[in-house]
């Protein structure tokens, strides 16, 4: 409830606008900006070009940009099993699930429960900052809280956490699906 109030405000804001996507358009791709084209074999990214090449109907907007999400989908739910199977083991904790949702509130989080949610908008940050919510999150395996111990844990593995939150910080909207902000 309370959410849904907010995104109506920031959608009025002047400067903000919907996320266009067609033909041609940039979709940041791990800190790299792709292009959207078209291709006649089955919706896939290119990394050796900087394309991500989709099959869908052109005239659907909507239609291109469910395309797109779904391959940075795929692509950022490898990255992250593979960097949360990585730092579990080296922080010895054990998680339950892992989820990547598009939601503009929070980069990732943690359950008592041992489930991990990520951000889809991560898809276009850097390994660093990827890595950075990841070691975060599980770091709140052992913490469920920002105590002194949980930022020392963060530590041992991202000693400039603070730079990278910051860039977080003053960035992350770059990294919006749905809405382009506007100078
Ligand atoms: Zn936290």
């Amino acid at each position: 409830m309370k959410r849904k109030k907010k995104q109506k405000r920031r959608q009025l804001r002047p400067g903000v606008v919907p996320k266009a996507y067609g033909l041609g358009t940039p979709v940041l791709y791990f800190d790299e900006v792709y292009t959207v084209v078209p291709t006649s074999a089955k919706s896939h990214i290119n990394t050796h070009n900087q394309t991500i090449c989709l099959n869908v109907d052109w005239q659907n907007p909507d239609a291109v940009k469910q395309g797109v999400l779904k391959l940075l989908r795929a692509a950022l739910t490898t990255k992250i099993h593979e960097r949360v199977i990585a730092y579990s083991a080296y922080y010895g904790v054990s998680y339950n699930t892992i989820r990547i949702k598009n939601i503009r509130s929070r980069w990732g989080s943690c359950s008592s429960l041992g489930n991990l949610n990520f951000n889809l908008q991560l898809a276009g940050a850097s390994d660093a900052i990827v890595d950075y919510i990841v070691v975060h999150e599980i770091c709140h395996l052992r913490h469920l809280n920002h105590s002194a111990d949980f930022w020392q844990a963060v530590e041992e593995t991202i000693p400039d956490w603070r730079v990278r939150r910051k860039w977080l910080r003053e960035n992350g909207h770059l990294l919006n699906l749905d809405y382009q902000f506007k100078k």
